[in-house]
């Protein structure tokens, strides 16, 4: 059992409530939050951690989408446009997963737990994170990618598929949840997606991250075209948009980047799962920003180094809130924060994101430098000015 104490706690609740001077005692999950004092006579063998002066308690950071076979990259993908990106990705692939072994890929995991992320969803297309992915302490809901576009490939394309899925789920546990990725509705063929989709487990799927992909889908125009020329003479798009937002229906669905999605699609998204918002990743691919006003359940991730330059949340934050200039700085830090800890524990139907009795014990404290006078903007001061925590506890587990 441990009791923490610091001068503000961050519950990130719905009201987006703070507490000063309290205290959390926990274990693997959250037993009681009251006053130091009361905490330490009720529970009096437990550990007490004090924090220094002007330390926030918060949960701890959930990153829904990222890609962690692609972290060699630095300076080898082309930014500014999509298809170019993409173009780039296939040509460096095998250099990039080469330079991404077990070590390198441990390595980066460690970075990202120092931001005070304890959750992550990674989205894997070979397998080759699955050995860090199961060592790493963090969180991870582990998303088995699938994608094909060529219908007689569909059967050997889910066999492999289906062999990485199983082997992940030798792995589940209260810490590691093997999930399913259906790539998107450009690359995806509706009948592999509809095979994966029967797993019943929890999916993650791109979705309109380009206005090559809203051309394809809608008029089969576009840089896309001359993309897939290059594969197949006659290819034509293998959905459309709302029929493959349909086949998501009844299942547990994390939607990414929707920065072209229209209205309708918006709202169908928004009743079929949740959408998330890559700031970063948009605009170095050359995208439009996602409208997040109408987004309900807003979840916020750094998708992969191969289209951002950090995997820490503390900075997609930062990015965020300066690009969305029409929303007041303090109320879009405040749905930042929850974006990256309550709405993202929702998205991935985890136990936690929030600080509250019988949550798990996903703790961070973060230390500001100076002393808030006006709690009211609290959560942009942690915008601005947090890049790491200073206490990392994982189902009560002191990390570092
Ligand atoms: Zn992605």
């Amino acid at each position: 059992m441990t009791i923490v104490s610091a001068d503000y706690l961050l519950t990130c609740d719905k009201e987006f409530k703070i507490v000063k001077n309290q205290a959390i005692c926990f274990d693997s999950k959250i037993k009681e939050i009251a006053p130091l004092k009361d905490l330490t006579k009720r529970y009096p063998d437990a550990k007490v951690i004090l924090c220094e002066s002007n330390s926030v308690l918060m949960p701890g950071l959930i990153n829904v989408h990222m890609h962690l076979e692609f972290s060699a990259n630095k300076t080898t993908l082309d930014y500014g446009d999509f298809i170019s990106w993409l173009n780039s990705v296939i040509k460096s692939r095998d250099d990039l997963s080469s330079r991404c072994d077990e070590a390198y890929i441990d390595g980066v995991l460690k970075d990202i737990l120092k931001s005070g992320t304890t959750t992550i969803g990674a989205i894997s297309s070979f397998g080759a994170d699955l050995n860090s992915c199961v060592k790493t302490p963090i969180n991870v809901v582990y998303f088995n990618e699938v994608l094909g576009s060529n219908p007689a490939a569909v059967d050997a394309l889910y066999n492999d598929f289906l062999g990485r899925l199983e082997e992940s789920k030798r792995y589940e546990s209260d810490s590691f949840t093997p999930a399913i990725s259906i790539h998107s509705p450009y690359s995806t063929h509706p009948i592999l997606a509809k095979k994966a989709l029967l797993q019943s487990l929890l999916v993650s799927t791109h979705f309109m991250e380009s206005k090559a992909e809203r051309d394809w889908l809608d008029c089969s125009s576009g840089d896309f075209v001359q993309f897939f020329k290059n594969f197949a003479p006659d290819a034509k798009p293998v959905n459309e948009a709302i029929s493959y937002l349909e086949l998501f229906k009844g299942y547990k669905t994390l939607f990414t980047h929707a920065t072209l999605a229209t209205e309708k699609e918006l709202e169908m998204m928004n009743d079929i799962g949740t959408i998330t918002h890559c700031p970063v990743s948009n605009r170095l691919l050359g995208s439009k920003k996602l409208d997040i006003k109408k987004v309900k359940n807003l979840t916020l991730a750094t998708d992969g180094l191969s289209s951002n330059s950090s995997l820490n949340l503390w900075d997609e934050m930062r990015a965020a809130l300066m690009i969305h200039e029409s929303i007041d700085p303090n109320l879009l830090a405040k749905e930042l924060i929850l974006a990256s800890t309550a709405n993202a524990s929702k998205a991935l139907y985890k136990n936690s994101g929030m600080l509250e009795k019988g949550l798990d014990g996903d703790i961070i404290s973060l230390k500001l430098p100076d002393v808030v006078e006006n709690l009211d903007a609290l959560a942009l001061f942690l915008v601005l000015h947090i890049d790491k925590a200073e206490h990392i506890f994982i189902k009560g587990i002191k990390q570092q």
